[in-house]
């Protein structure tokens, strides 16, 4: 990472369309973010190259997609009604709120002053909705805060329809709601975000060894993605910090702009979820192991990671400035080919036909399959710089040559070596630098 500041990248964003301040028309609606047409393929891709390593590319993990609105009583069972609380604070000074969890010392971030903060008041996070016209007692719902107990409270059906042996797994994507107390870092912490959780289901005796195997692969997966493995790090809590259901968590936290920050938590949950369930529901929720006859509750681990973080993680990585030919900055955004939101883009020489004509008859051929943008507006070395901003790792260029040679130029963002293939090869000649 060069150590690119966050409003940097909060303007290449917004000027991009990478995120947009939310209802900004209206005057913004604090710490929201409406994602552009290249953040929504960016987060595709994310939440893609997740699915593919979590799901479909292992035999023993299922997918699944609950609902946001569920029975008030999974939230009752699971604790986050009487748990899910922050402890909150105001300055009487400034009027600042603070989560107290995060203050260090008695002095105020904002003002300065010390020694004026409130008692600290327990807050919590779930949002309120009603279900229903009229509201009354027992329409009271909640937007969920988390896509984990979606999954806990589907685990006899998935087992059932799917006829699974231990150990396995059950994934989901999706929206996520929390009333944060304090937001703030861009997309870092917002009051509505995306996540990818997993719950991986196995024996008691198995469960340090799974929680072990979860966290290597987890890390590797954000190395996959061409993150700096020196931005990346384990944060492993003591015993005192753990929940009191976890045998042990680890989380694996980025170097962000403002320092080191949770990605992604990996916790060993034990039987706890499912026997809160089972305990509530008055149903069962174990296992039935038939080499051994006998029912059991499994233990859980849960790799539990935030989208829009690791978008956050991606730019910051990827932001990098380098010199031109003559000697000028070139911002680029230095994304691994399966992540950049482009991959490749066509770019015309001209926009006078035949060479038009020949350009859209190039994109139309690798159109579906990569994402590909074509830009015939303003200076080839312009667009060049443009592509490098947004990431892309190739142009074509179709020029007048094209036209007798009928092939084409690609351009590499990296190392802006130009190489002329026959139109007739593009796609392999993609395909081999791109490596999909
Ligand atoms: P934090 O302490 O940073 O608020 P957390 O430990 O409460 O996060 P978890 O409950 O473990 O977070 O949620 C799993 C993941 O969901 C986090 O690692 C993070 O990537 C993402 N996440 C949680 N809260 C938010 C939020 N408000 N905005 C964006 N992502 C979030």
């Amino acid at each position: 990472m060069s150590d690119v500041s966050l409003d940097t990248l909060v303007s290449l964003c917004k000027q991009r369309g990478f995120v947009f301040p939310a209802s900004e028309i209206y005057g913004g609606f604090g710490s929201t973010y409406d994602y552009g047409p290249l953040g929504v393929e960016l987060k595709r891709n994310v939440k893609d190259l997740w699915w593919r390593s979590v799901v479909r590319e292992r035999s023993d993990v299922v997918g699944l997609d609950s609902a946001i609105i569920q029975s008030p009583n999974v939230w009752e069972a699971s604790g986050h009604v009487q748990n899910f609380h922050d402890p909150m604070v105001d300055c009487l000074e400034c009027k600042g709120r603070f989560r107290a969890d995060h203050l260090e010392g008695p002095t105020c971030p904002t003002c300065g002053v010390a020694g004026r903060f409130t008692e600290a008041r327990e807050f919590n996070l779930m949002f309120r909705t009603q279900v229903g016209p009229v509201a009354e007692a027992g329409s009271e719902a909640y937007l969920r805060p988390e896509t984990a107990q979606g999954i806990f409270i589907n685990f006899d059906h998935v087992l059932t329809s799917t006829r699974r042996r231990l150990p396995f797994g059950i994934a989901q994507q999706g929206k996520s709601f929390r009333n944060e107390i304090t937001l703030g870092n861009f997309i870092f912490r917002t009051r509505e975000f995306e996540q990818m959780e997993m719950e991986f289901f196995c024996a008691p005796a198995e469960s340090d060894e799974w929680y072990q195997r979860w966290i290597d692969l987890r890390e590797q997966w954000y190395v996959d993605l061409g993150i700096d493995p020196d931005n990346l790090r384990r944060d492993v809590h003591p015993s005192e910090k753990l929940s009191h259901y976890s045998a042990g968590t680890t989380d694996l936290q980025y170097r962000y702009p403002w320092g080191w920050d949770e990605l992604e938590g990996i916790a060993n949950r034990t039987d706890f979820d499912l026997t809160q369930h089972a305990a509530a529901s008055g149903k069962r929720l174990d296992y039935f192991d038939q080499e051994a006859n006998e029912h059991f509750v499994p233990h859980v681990i849960e790799p539990a990671a935030g989208v829009d973080r690791i978008m956050l993680a991606l730019l910051c990585d990827a932001y990098t400035v380098l010199q031109d030919e003559k000697g000028n900055d070139r911002t680029v955004l230095a994304f691994s080919p399966r992540v950049a939101p482009v991959t490749v883009a066509v770019l015309p020489i001209s926009r006078k036909e035949p060479v038009a004509e020949l350009s859209r008859k190039v994109w139309a051929g690798i159109r579906p399959h990569w994402a590909t943008q074509y830009d015939d507006t303003q200076s080839i070395g312009r667009r060049y710089r443009r592509q490098d901003e947004i990431g892309t790792p190739l142009c074509v260029t179709v020029d007048f040559d094209s036209l007798e040679d009928q092939a084409v130029t690609i351009r590499d963002r990296d190392t802006q070596e130009q190489v002329r293939v026959p139109i007739a090869n593009l796609e392999g000649a993609l395909r081999d630098r791109l490596g999909f």
